[in-house]
């Protein structure tokens, strides 16, 4: 299935901000600076990370976001830290397989969560960070 970005950033949105506790209940991102989320203020960084991952497995998602998205993120530190993250601040990383999961479904893939535990597709609560 051949989705533009755009495409794929609203299909993205719609699974990702209903769940999001940053969310308000009118539907509006309550982030000071919503354009800061980085999810999609970096989202065709994402977006190709993901696509360039086949795996059941988290991890190598979660590698690919640090090489690809993480080291381009402005909130990233010199030395790898991210205070965002560590505040479980970054919806990427907080939704890291939700995302994931969406993206894949989204482009014709499958991303099997069997042995992710508890991290459904419907869950509405923050999740942790998930970027070492
Ligand atoms: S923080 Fe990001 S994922 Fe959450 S509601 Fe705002 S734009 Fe959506
Ligand atoms: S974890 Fe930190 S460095 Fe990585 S995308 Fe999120 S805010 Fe940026």
């Amino acid at each position: 299935m051949d989705h533009s970005i755009v495409e794929l950033e609203a299909i993205i949105r719609n699974r990702i901000c209903r769940l999001c506790t940053d969310r308000t209940v009118e539907g509006d991102c309550s982030l000071e600076e919503p354009d800061h989320c980085a999810l999609f203020r970096l989202f065709p960084q994402v977006a190709e990370a993901i696509q360039t991952v086949e795996s059941d497995d988290i991890e190598p998602y979660i590698e690919a976001i640090r090489r690809n998205v993480c080291s381009v993120c402005a909130d990233q530190a010199a030395d790898g830290s991210c205070e965002t993250r560590q505040q479980v601040q970054c919806a990427l990383d907080a939704y890291l397989v939700l995302v994931v999961d969406a993206i894949e479904e989204a482009t014709g893939k499958t991303f099997d969560r069997k042995g992710l535990g508890a991290t459904g597709a419907e869950q509405t609560v923050t999740i942790g960070p998930r970027i070492q």
